[in-house]
């Protein structure tokens, strides 16, 4: 148990907030969530995640729930057009889906009963955890010895509550840092990733072939595929069960018409950051599959035309200036510090791995400084990265040796990275 119970609330009840709401539950702590969705799960948005050496050591250390989390992919793999390998690395990478860490999390926070896993017991010294749904927060206020928090309800009912410590982990969005830093801007990047997944046992052979615990990779002048074996229903990683998850990024300019084609749902109602799946016009979906067809090759272009609930996510940038405000009562973490562009296939370790070290900082195992400097290291670091790696992939015309060189550089493990200066300033 802690010296001092301290009471967390955390803004923010996706990947990052359940994470920061385990690792400090398991000190003993007291943490409430705020998440604004209406409902009380975060409806199935996700596809696929890389499941980097934090998010894996995070499951292990923190799910008390008996399963497996992750298909290992066994090799990396380019494609020519003709759908030929071109080049091959053997290298295992584990690869995990966005609904199997949620529901993982909220059997562990706070025992939401699902398909995926079973409820796991509480221990005795475990801190309070409160999942709050439909809270949408909209102002803070510095007290004397603590934050208070202000939030309203979709019905319009409104409230307030009070933390020692408030952590904001509510995206690349975040309202916390915009009251915050106001002058932080979220920028779009000039390029959407086109998302979706289809069965395994709906594929062709060659499909089955280029993608079944592969990850393989297609280049071509402003755009990059790649896709690679996600668990399928449930959660389910048997053979035969599991899930082709792609991310097509390709260039849609800004202000173009092609831009508003994509982002407009079949409604008509025009989405900014995120198309959700199933909403996607069936119109701008066809152009899309017609592209497909014409420019990758064919193992890419017969999953994207597959795929029945395609989602698109603008790719943008956002970066706080630092991690810690009102001298620490207020902490950002994950995509709420740093949104980082997805090829870095750092976003969810990011969030994992900014919980576990603040709980090692809380636990007074590491200084503040430290705590610091790696966290803001990894933030300004791997943003910048996935800003050059997106924008040489996207603008720039390279030699496949300077995308395998790219894809390289972005599976060093956190802990072998050597951060520059600029990065650990504080
Ligand atoms: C529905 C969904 C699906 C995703 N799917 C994938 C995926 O397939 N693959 C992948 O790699 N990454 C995915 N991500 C992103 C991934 O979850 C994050 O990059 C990572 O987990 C760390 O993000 P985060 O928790 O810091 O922020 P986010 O995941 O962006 O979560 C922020 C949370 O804060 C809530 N919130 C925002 N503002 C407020 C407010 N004012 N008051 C209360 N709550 C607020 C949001 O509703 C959201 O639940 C997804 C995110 C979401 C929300």
């Amino acid at each position: 148990m802690p010296d001092v119970k301290k009471h967390f609330v955390i803004v923010g009840g996706s990947l990052g907030g359940l994470a920061a709401g385990l690792a400090l539950r398991e000190l003993g702590h007291d943490t409430t969530i705020l998440e604004r969705n209406p409902t009380p799960v975060l409806e199935h948005q996700g596809a696929g995640i890389v499941a980097g050496g934090d998010t894996l050591a995070f499951f292990q250390k923190y799910d008390r729930c008996d399963r497996p989390f992750a298909v290992t992919s066994h090799r990396r793999q380019y494609l020519d057009n003709e759908g030929n390998v071109t080049h091959k690395e053997d290298m295992d990478q584990n690869m995990t889906s966005w609904d199997l860490a949620y529901y993982l999390m909220r059997a562990n926070y706070d025992g939401v009963e699902n398909p995926y896993c079973k409820v796991p017991d509480g221990k005795p010294t475990d801190g309070k955890t409160v999942h709050l749904h439909d809270r949408n927060v909209t102002d803070i206020k510095e007290r004397d010895d603590c934050v208070e928090i202000y939030w309203k309800s979709g019905s319009g009912e409104e409230g307030s509550l009070k933390a020692d410590v408030l952590i904001g982990a509510d995206g690349p969005s975040s309202t916390i840092r915009s009251i915050l830093a106001p002058e932080v801007q979220r920028k779009y990047a000039g390029y959407c990733a086109l998302r979706g997944t289809v069965p395994e046992s709906e594929v062709s052979d060659a499909a089955r072939e280029a993608f079944c615990e592969k990850f393989t990779f297609y280049h071509c002048r402003g755009v990059q595929i790649l896709a690679y074996l996600i668990p399928g229903k449930d959660g389910t990683v048997e053979p035969g069960q599991r899930l082709i998850n792609f991310v097509y990024y390709t260039n849609f300019p800004e202000g173009s018409p092609e831009l508003e084609e994509i982002m407009t749902d079949k409604s008509g109602k025009r989405h900014r950051i995120t198309m959700p799946p199933g909403l996607t016009d069936p119109n701008a979906w066809e152009k899309q599959r017609q592209i497909a067809r014409e420019r990758l090759p064919p193992q890419f272009a017969e999953i994207v035309c597959a795929t029945k609930k395609p989602f698109v996510q603008a790719v943008t940038d956002v970066l706080s200036p630092t991690n810690e405000y009102l001298n620490g009562k207020v902490i950002l973490i994950g995509d709420a510090l740093a949104g980082f562009r997805p090829h870095t296939v750092a976003s969810t370790s990011q969030a994992a791995f900014d919980a576990m070290v603040l709980a090692d900082y809380i636990e007074g195992k590491v200084t503040s400084e430290q705590w610091k400097k790696e966290t803001l290291g990894f933030a300004r670091y791997i943003q910048k990265r996935g800003v050059d790696m997106g924008n040489r992939s996207q603008f720039e015309n390279l030699p496949l040796e300077d995308h395998i060189h790219d894809r390289n550089v972005a599976s060093v493990p956190r802990e072998k990275e050597v951060y520059p200066d600029w990065a650990t300033a504080i």
